[in-house]
């Protein structure tokens, strides 16, 4: 560090001399030629040059020392980007330090201005929400954002990448971004803690950064992308299996009532009610499919029609009495007195409560009773269980039927999951009913939610979140209760 630039500086005699000289020289020789030529007396231009040579070296060395002090700011400007505040001594040298000031200040708005566009930029790399890392000429971690350190673990920085990702794909590609240049994309997976995919971005820089980065590693969770190809791939796959085997089944029976049993009259009439039977149940599959997709078209707008659930689940119930009846059973629709409207599509929630009075009929023992509750979500209901505390109005509908072991229940809506496939297929179901009610609710921000116990039957309950309609006020009107 130089010293204070301010302190006047002791500048050297052998350093004054020559400069003073140099100052002093012209009217020095002026005074003795002077003197030689008898113009002034000896003495006195003797005495002349004296204080000649005494003042030019007072000039030389404020000079000199000036020089040295700018000297020392423009060193301190060079070591820390500041220079402390001095005032010339000279006139002569007065510019010199202001051009100092002008410059220490510049450079001090410049780097300011570096620094604030430097720590935008690695506040935008530390906040990427993808794991981003710089690699350097040894495949040592320089760089690694919060991201990827959250994913890779803190130590991950100063370490070669194969410590903090074990993955020999990803790796090589690596390797062969820093040896040849090479741009790539490499998906690969990560097991723990929870299996994930990921594509893994390499680009290497045109130039190497000043930490000695010279390759860029991204990577991108790809897992709900990869999931979603899967399912859709997945529901491609099962509705074709739902649609070929009763197709496969009508190509039998039209190949055998041409061909052998074209004369056989009484086989006729056995083979023409199968062919009725399977192509009702290729109807109805394409009927559910067109339905969900219908469904989930709209289902980010929910609708904002108010209406009376209790009305819907009456009529859904008189619609399948007959079918229950077949079945020795009952449906009893029970609608409380103060429920609370819904914001709903009628069609929609017409389809829910159908297919949930059709499944507890389908899956119901023969000779019992179907319950079905319409009401208002209750405090007691919310203190017993607080999921249901977002809720206002419920339709639930209640069975006694095998019931579902518990490890079913939470895939029962995916589309085509049957607890038992040949049982749903021989009981005319598609397995695309409880998929149908769980996309209605999601358009309805409702819920569905499934109690069941294996022996004694299931409970299947449609919960709608309150609403603010001006009619919504006051409660529904009372729907009678009748078995
Ligand atoms: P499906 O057309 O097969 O009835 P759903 O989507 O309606 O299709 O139901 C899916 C599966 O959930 C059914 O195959 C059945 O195993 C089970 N399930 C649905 N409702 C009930 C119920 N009330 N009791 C027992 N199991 C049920």
């Amino acid at each position: 560090m130089s010293e204070g630039t301010n302190e006047s500086h002791s500048v050297s005699l052998p350093r004054v001399i020559p400069v003073a000289i140099r100052l002093a020289l012209v009217p020095v020789l002026l005074l003795l030629g002077l003197a030689g030529y008898g113009e002034v007396s000896w003495p006195v231009a003797l005495a002349s040059c004296g204080v000649l040579l005494v003042a030019s070296g007072a000039v030389a060395h404020l000079w000199l020392s000036d020089l040295d002090r700018a000297t020392a700011l423009l060193q301190q400007l060079r070591d820390s980007g500041v220079a402390e505040p001095a005032v010339a001594r000279l006139p002569s040298t007065a510019p010199l330090f202001t051009g100092i000031h002008h410059v220490g200040r510049a450079w001090r708005e410049e780097s300011e201005a570096v620094r604030e566009r430097l720590s935008a930029s690695e506040t935008a790399l530390e906040r990427l929400p993808d794991p981003l890392l710089v690699i350097d000429a040894d495949r040592r971690v320089v760089r690694a954002n919060a991201a990827a350190r959250r994913l890779l673990g803190d130590s991950v920085l100063g370490r070669d990448l194969g410590a903090a990702l074990r993955t020999p794909a990803v790796l090589s590609a690596v390797d062969a971004g820093l040896r040849r240049q090479v741009e790539t994309d490499t998906e690969f997976e990560m097991p723990v803690p929870v299996a994930r995919q990921y594509v893994a971005r390499i680009r290497p820089l045109p130039r190497p950064m000043a930490d000695g980065g010279i390759l860029v590693l991204s990577l991108y969770d790809v897992t709900t992308m990869k999931r979603s190809e899967q399912m859709r791939a997945d529901f491609v796959a099962n509705a074709s299996h739902e649609l070929r085997t009763p197709l496969a089944a009508l190509i039998g029976y039209i190949e055998t009532l041409r061909g052998p049993a074209a004369d056989d009259t009484e086989a006729h009439g056995r083979f023409l009610q199968i062919m009725h039977e399977q192509s009702q149940r290729m109807s109805r599959l394409v009927d559910d499919l067109l339905s969900l997709s219908r469904i989930e078209l709209n289902e980010h707008s929910p609708p904002t029609e108010p209406i009376v659930v209790g009305i819907i689940a009456r009529k859904a119930a008189e619609v399948l009495e007959l079918r229950a009846r077949q079945r020795d059973m009952s449906v009893v629709v029970d609608v409380a007195l103060d429920v609370p409207q819904v914001a709903g599509d009628e069609y929609e929630l017409m389809q829910v409560f159908q297919n949930l009075i059709d499944n507890a009929i389908k899956y119901g023992a023969r000779g019992t009773r179907v319950r079905i509750r319409v009401g208002r979500v209750q405090p007691d209901d919310v203190a017993a269980n607080p999921r249901l505390r977002q809720w206002a109005t419920f339709v639930s509908v209640e069975d006694q039927g095998d019931g579902i072991p518990r490890e079913h229940i939470p895939r029962l809506t995916e589309r085509f999951y049957r607890v038992d496939p040949a049982r749903s297929r021989a009981l005319g179901g598609t397995g695309l009913g409880l998929a149908i009610v769980k996309h209605i609710l999601n358009r309805h921000r409702g819920a569905l939610i499934i109690d069941s116990e294996v022996g004694r039957g299931s409970v299947f309950t449609a919960y709608f979140p309150p609403v603010k309609l001006p009619s919504a006020e006051k409660p529904a009107p009372r729907v009678d209760a009748a078995e």
